[in-house]
């Protein structure tokens, strides 16, 4: 089969644009053979490679990659990882599956902090919480009400903060209330990315700028690149978005483009002039319309808005140059005391959604297992779905695989042009009902 769509890096990724430079590991330049095979090095691929390698530490395990290590999604998020589902509900089948989800995302964030401490990984993780903040009152009252309710219910700390307090800590009067919990990290994704990449066990072989044009699933599986090509017995599929173009879970995954902008570092004056000291990170009620916010450890803001059907996962320079408008506007309008900041960065991402909110998370075939559509949460869910995939894989009874079975599979989608249509409609209306949040 002919893989069509490739990924494509337009080296606008500011996370990275910040960390010095890196030489990415040697593409893949000949026929080679492995045990297993890992598709993609996001969070789920490094995450199920490691746990191959402690699974199966006397067999060969090739991770390959069409980038390098931290431009793809992995190294572009907002760096959240999250500990609680975005929507909680209040049945008791609801708490039981946020439990469910509660305890697969802190066996990730637990992982992670592992690594990054057994390996000194430096990506500013920090266990700092989040605020999750409404703008209007009515934001307060049908989101920020509702979410402290369920709290209470799932047993969770939290702080609820009025609009003095929270302003006081983000240094923005935007926001009319913010619901603070503890859990859950915050982190330079590049820098994480390219950590776990760079740390893989010795027998785990990364091949970096190699994309799969070609790839055969019979008996064996066989992936051909430019130049080389790999035969493996068993293969861990985490491409995300792109597992479709490898015939797997087709007509089920929603498409989207989400964008980022980091500020410059704010001056020794301006940071006075702004008068917050401690880094902070605050998600929106309503993410489609409202803002993803972090100020960071050098003092710079980013702010992640916007969030587009993006069904051929592209997007043009003018789309770009229109979303840095954008931002700087949003910025502005929350930072009006520094007027001189200008957006350095901005950049694009892709993340994949499905309908019913599932993972793909399977065995799909007799040698091919599945960790995809994260569902625009991959720190915690691709890091838990790859290490999952691994155990599944290896016949190993985790029980955790039992909880992430339970998050149920993703739902077929109507046929194109009709999804097209249908998508749109859903993002203006999403836009319009909640333009109080924006
Ligand atoms: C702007 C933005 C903000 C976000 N904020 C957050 C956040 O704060 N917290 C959070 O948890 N999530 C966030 N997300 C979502 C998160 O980034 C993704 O869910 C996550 O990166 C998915 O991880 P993954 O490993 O499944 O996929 P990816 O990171 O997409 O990795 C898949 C890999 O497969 C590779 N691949 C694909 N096709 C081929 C091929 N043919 N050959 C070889 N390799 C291939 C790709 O190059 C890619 O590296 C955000 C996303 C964006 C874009």
């Amino acid at each position: 089969m002919k893989i069509n769509r490739l990924p494509l890096d337009d080296k606008t990724n500011g996370w990275s644009d910040i960390l010095p430079s890196r030489p990415p590991n040697p593409p893949l330049a000949k026929n080679i053979m492995a045990d297993w095979v890992v598709l993609g090095a996001g969070y789920a691929g490094l995450a199920a490679a490691r746990r191959l390698s402690e699974n199966c530490p006397d067999q060969e395990i090739v991770v390959i990659e069409a980038g390098a290590a931290g431009e793809n999604a992995s190294g572009r998020n907002s760096g959240f990882a999250v500990d609680l589902p975005h929507n909680v509900g209040s049945s008791l089948d609801e708490l039981d599956g946020s439990h469910r989800f509660m305890r697969l995302a802190r066996m990730a964030i637990a992982e992670l902090g592992n690594t990054i401490n057994k390996h000194s990984i430096n990506c500013e993780w920090s266990l700092d919480g989040k605020y999750h903040t409404a703008v209007s009152p009515r934001g307060v009252k049908e989101i920020l009400e509702p979410f402290a309710k369920e709290l209470e219910a799932l047993g969770e700390p939290y702080d609820w903060i009025e609009k003095p307090d929270l302003d006081q800590k983000i240094g923005s009067t935007h926001f009319t209330a913010a619901i603070y919990t503890p859990g859950g990290a915050l982190l330079n994704p590049a820098a994480l990315t390219r950590g776990l990449a760079d740390s893989l066990p010795d027998n785990v072989t990364l091949y970096e700028n190699s994309p799969v044009q070609e790839a055969t699933f019979e008996t064996n599986v066989q992936l051909k690149t430019a130049n080389g090509s790999v035969r493996c017995t068993k293969l861990i599929m985490a491409a995300n978005g792109f597992s479709e173009q490898f015939g797997f879970y087709r007509n089920r995954f929603i498409h989207l483009a989400a964008h980022c902008s980091l500020s410059r570092k704010l001056t020794e004056e301006e940071q006075k002039n702004y008068g917050v000291e401690k880094p902070w990170g605050l998600t929106p009620a309503n993410a489609f319309v409202g803002i993803t916010m972090r100020y960071t450890n050098d003092h710079r803001i980013l702010i992640r808005h916007g969030l587009n059907y993006c069904p051929n996962q592209r997007i043009s320079a003018s789309e770009q140059a229109a979303v840095k408008r954008r931002h700087k506007e949003l910025f502005d309008k929350r930072f009006p005391m520094l007027p001189a900041v200008e957006m350095e960065h901005t950049w694009s991402g892709f993340v994949c959604l499905s309908q019913n909110n599932a993972p793909g998370f399977a065995q799909l075939t007799p040698n091919v297992w599945s960790a995809v559509c994260q569902n625009a949460m991959g720190v915690t869910k691709g890091t838990f779905g790859g290490i999952l995939a691994a155990d599944m894989a290896c016949g190993l009874k985790n029980p955790l695989i039992t909880d992430m079975q339970s998050l149920g599979e993703p739902n077929i989608l109507p046929p194109r042009p009709i999804l097209d249509i249908g998508a749109r409609a859903r993002f203006m209306w999403e836009h319009w009902r909640n333009q109080h949040e924006a």
